[in-house]
């Protein structure tokens, strides 16, 4: 089963994440390994964004490559929404033009992320990673054809009503398989 989101995990059915600037080590190392690349919205820092998008920009149309991201919205952090939403819109850009997926981190912005989405009219998928919004919410985004990842802690009541056809699961940050968090998620829909 795939695990579309960790920081710790690697292995054939693993997707793990790096910034730009661990590429190179990453996939020297790697080689095999399939990867998101992406700049973190709390890792930001304005002087050396533009820097880190180019470098980004050469490195998603590789074959181990396979989304774009972490990126998104956090209002809970010190970084400016403006420069988030900077990052945000080239992230978006760069997964339209090489045709793979975006792995969403928002936090208390869901409204911000609804309205650009309706405005990029994106094809490609928008995942939301590690969701823990309750049903109100799930069933807004849903509407805007949002795909959720699920990770170890998720809202139970959201996790009855999502699609199957519109979940991914993943491990993020945390020590399990993702087959155990499958496991968990699965006991909650019976
Ligand atoms: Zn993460």
């Amino acid at each position: 089963m795939l695990d579309i989101h960790s920081h710790k995990h690697f292995g054939e059915e693993v997707i793990h994440n790096i910034s730009p600037k661990e590429w190179n080590s990453f996939y020297e190392r790697y080689p095999q390994q399939r990867f998101s690349v992406g700049i973190h919205p709390w890792h930001i820092q304005q002087k050396y964004l533009k820097e880190e998008l180019s470098l980004l920009s050469d490195i998603v149309a590789h074959k181990q490559v396979f989304a774009v991201g972490e990126t998104g919205l956090d209002k809970h952090c010190g970084v400016s929404l403006d420069l988030q939403m900077k990052s945000l819109e080239t992230h978006v850009e760069l997964s339209e033009n090489n045709a793979k997926p975006l792995i969403l981190h928002c936090v208390a912005a869901y409204n911000e992320l609804q309205l650009l989405k309706r405005r990029l009219q994106p094809t490609q998928h928008w995942i939301l990673h590690g969701f823990r919004g309750n049903r109100i919410l799930a069933q807004q985004l849903l509407s805007d054809g949002f795909y959720f990842s699920i990770g170890w802690n998720f809202n139970v009541e959201t996790i009855k009503m999502l699609p199957d056809d519109k979940l991914y699961f993943e491990t993020d940050e945390a020590d399990v398989s993702v087959e155990e968090v499958y496991a968990k998620a699965m006991t909650c829909r019976k």
